[in-house]
C-alpha cells in the first residue's frame, strides 16, 4: 500500500512513523508512506497555500489549487489499482475499525490534513472522495487524525502483524471487546491474576475469556 499525506506540517510525522509496527511494516515493503509538503505546490512567489474567506469570518482557508496540484502530481506518479482520497475533517464520517479495514484493502491513499479555519469548498466538492472524522472534537489540524488512520490500516495489512492478533481483538467483529489480560507475577500487593487463567485448562480458560469479553459494555459516552 502507499500512503500520500498532504500537509502543511511535514516535521509532525517524523516521530510516530519511525518506530513500532509503522517502522517495521515500512521495513518489510507492506506500506511505502509518502509527507508532502503542500507549499511545494504553492502557484506564487510567497508559496500562499492558504487565503481569507470570501464573505469575511475569521481565520485563513486552505487554498484550492495548491491542492489540486498536489493531488494530480501525485496521482500520476502512482500507479494503482483502487485509491480513495481523504480529507481529514470534523465534519466527516466518524472513523472506526470497519472503515480501517476497508482502507486497508486499497492500493493508494491520499490523506489531506486541513489546518487554520479549514479549506475551501471546492476541495471537498471537486476532489476528494470522503471526509474522515476522527471525533466529535475539533483538532488544530488534520495531521495527528491522518496519524489515527495511517496506525490503525497500517496494523491490518496483511502480513504487518499475525493474523490471530487482528481478527481477536476489540472491535474486530463488530462491537467486541477484547478479555481481561494478566502477566506475572501472580500476586501485585495482594491483586491476583484469576485462578483459571493460571489452571491449564484451555477449555475453561476459554470459556472465562468469553465470558469476560461479553459482558464489558462500551462507555460511549463520557
Ligand atoms: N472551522 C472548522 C470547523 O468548524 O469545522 C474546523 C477547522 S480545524 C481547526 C482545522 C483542520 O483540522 C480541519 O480542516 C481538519 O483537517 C482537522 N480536524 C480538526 N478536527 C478534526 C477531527 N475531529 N477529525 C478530523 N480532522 C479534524
Amino acid at each position: 500500500m502507499i500512503i500520500d499525506i498532504l500537509t502543511l506540517f511535514p516535521e509532525m510525522f517524523s516521530g510516530p512513523f519511525e518506530v513500532s509496527m509503522i517502522k517495521k511494516a515500512k521495513d518489510k515493503k507492506l506500506v511505502k508512506i509518502n509527507i508532502h509538503n503542500i507549499r511545494d505546490w504553492a502557484t506564487d512567489k510567497h508559496k500562499t497555500t492558504d487565503d481569507r474567506p470570501f464573505g469575511g469570518g475569521p481565520g485563513m482557508i486552505l487554498k484550492v489549487e495548491p491542492i489540486d496540484k498536489a493531488i494530480t502530481s501525485i496521482k500520476k506518479k502512482t500507479k494503482a489499482k483502487s485509491r480513495k482520497i481523504i480529507l481529514l475533517s470534523p465534519q466527516g464520517k466518524i472513523f472506526n475499525q470497519d472503515k480501517a479495514k476497508e482502507l486497508s484493502k486499497i492500493d493508494h491513499l491520499i490523506l489531506i490534513a486541513g489546518h487554520y479555519e479549514g479549506v475551501d469548498q471546492r476541495i471537498i466538492d471537486y476532489l476528494i472522495d470522503e471526509e474522515i472524522s476522527i471525533g466529535k472534537y475539533i483538532l488544530t489540524g488534520g495531521e495527528i487524525p491522518a496519524m489515527v488512520i495511517v496506525d490503525s490500516v497500517t496494523r491490518l495489512i496483511p502480513g504487518v502483524l499475525e493474523k490471530e492478533v487482528t481478527e481477536n481483538e476489540t472491535f474486530s467483529k463488530g462491537d467486541n471487546f477484547d478479555y481481561p489480560q494478566y502477566t506475572r507475577p501472580v500476586n501485585y500487593k495482594g491483586w491476583e491474576v484469576p485462578e483459571v487463567l493460571r489452571s491449564g485448562d484451555h477449555k475453561k480458560i476459554e470459556e472465562w475469556r468469553h465470558q469476560k469479553s461479553t459482558e464489558k459494555e462500551q462507555k460511549t459516552e463520557i
